[in-house]
């Protein structure tokens, strides 16, 4: 059988294959690309303009009245998101909320749970985490007065390794005891595509008595998380990679249910956080409602959400255990893609970083062709993501990338 015989008996046999046509597909040359880059943006559903008119219609027709008597009342909108996206975390609805951006979030996270005092101050990170983290770490430490050199404890790979070990995250952990605030931590590593233990991170993190928070925008939609169970503190994550939602989409937070209603947390408060039996009241005092929801600041960005519960509803419809089911084969297929076309041109040399713990993404040093290679990549109609200095990193999306389409990439590099 030929290898393009191969990857479509692979893709005839796939159960998922049908949800590929629910997505628009970037073209070149008239033809699909081989769209890789579903860990930076992810594919725009077709449903998603549907969903937009409602709400443009909603607003036409209705005005203000839009917020209690549109299709999707505007003032409960973060509440229709919480249940799909609490399947996609592993969380109860409660602790979850969508609201603002990533970044914004992960300040608003750590202004609750960050909260160094003279003992206890310090924050264990990746090193080379994604710089917006960096900055939001760097300035949280700065905003309350702490040296930042002092206060935050990078980790990274053992010399000669590209990946963390568990082990020596944990030793870190235990080294600085009591000193720590806080284990600040991506879920999948986005530059390396390495998946961290969330759940022995925050152990670790609550046997010393410090916070356990995980940024997880490339682990949310992309790898089974079980937050509630693995008693994460807090954690916060984009829509628009994995999730499909569309550049800037709003983003979400889950809260502890134990935190959740615990008054001695404090936070910045807004108006949407406010007790919504008397949110109108327009009264002093804030009171804020029951769940993550309290967290909220501003009323929702509806056309964003709009985006993100269209796109929820495929994942809700995929399921997340039949999304890694596939995700797994689909990667496989892309490493052996890339070996053997790399035994097959001798101009290849390809070195994938990513350890095994991993979701989609792998990530491939390419040797001295590194940029000139994605340069023709791009040429040849695949879309995959340079990063500096040596990365080019690739994501077979199972929800819409086929055998085929790895099998095309493994066709195009066999020709470089
Ligand atoms: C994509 C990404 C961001 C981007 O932050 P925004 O606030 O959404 O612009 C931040 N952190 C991590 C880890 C990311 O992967």
């Amino acid at each position: 059988m030929s290898d393009e015989a191969k990857a479509r008996a692979l893709d005839s046999k796939d159960k998922l294959k049908d949800f590929r046509s629910r997505f628009f597909i970037p073209q070149h040359h008239g033809k699909d690309a081989v769209y890789l880059t579903g860990n930076s943006l992810g594919l725009q559903p077709k449903t998603v303009k549907a969903a937009l008119e409602q709400e443009l219609d909603d607003w036409a027709n209705l005005g203000v009245e839009g917020h209690f008597n549109g299709a999707n009342p505007w003032f409960y909108y973060h509440k229709f998101l919480n249940e799909a996206s609490a399947k996609i975390v592993g969380a109860l609805p409660d602790e979850v909320v969508l609201m603002n951006q990533l970044t914004v979030n992960l300040h608003l996270m750590m202004v609750s749970f960050y909260r160094p005092i003279k003992e206890r101050y310090k924050i264990i990170m990746e090193a080379g985490a994604f710089p917006s983290d960096q900055y939001a770490v760097e300035s949280q430490v700065k905003f309350h007065g702490f040296d930042y050199k002092k206060s935050v404890i990078e980790i990274a790979p053992r010399a000669g390794e590209y990946a963390l070990r568990t082990e020596d995250i944990i030793a870190a952990i235990e080294e600085h005891g009591s000193s720590l605030a806080l284990v600040m931590f991506s879920g999948v590593q986005y530059y390396t595509g390495q998946v961290f233990d969330v759940k022995a991170l925050t152990d670790a993190a609550h046997k010393v008595g410090a916070i356990a928070g995980f940024d997880l925008a490339h682990a949310a939609g992309n790898v089974r998380l079980n937050l509630h169970n693995w008693d994460v503190d807090f954690a916060v994550w984009c829509s628009y990679k994995y999730l499909n939602s569309g550049p800037g989409g709003v983003s979400g937070a889950f809260i502890h249910q134990r935190h959740i209603n615990n008054p001695a947390i404090p936070r910045f408060a807004g108006w949407w956080g406010h007790d919504e039996e008397v949110r109108f009241r327009m009264e002093k005092g804030f009171i804020p409602q029951s769940g993550a929801a309290g967290w909220q600041l501003s009323n929702a960005p509806v056309f964003s959400m709009a985006v993100h519960k269209a796109s929820l509803n495929i994942f809700d419809e995929a399921g997340m255990d039949s999304l890694t089911a596939k995700s797994k084969t689909l990667t496989v297929f892309l490493e052996t893609t890339l070996k053997t076309s790399a035994e097959r041109n001798p101009k290849l040399h390809f070195n994938i970083i990513t350890p095994k713990d991993r979701g989609c993404q792998l990530s491939v040093l390419t040797g001295s062709e590194g940029k000139k290679l994605h340069v023709y990549l791009a040429e040849n109609g695949v879309i995959a993501d340079w990063r500096e200095p040596n990365v080019i990193r690739m994501a077979p999306v199972p929800l819409y990338n086929s055998f085929e389409d790895i099998d095309r990439l493994g066709r195009i590099l066999e020709k470089y």
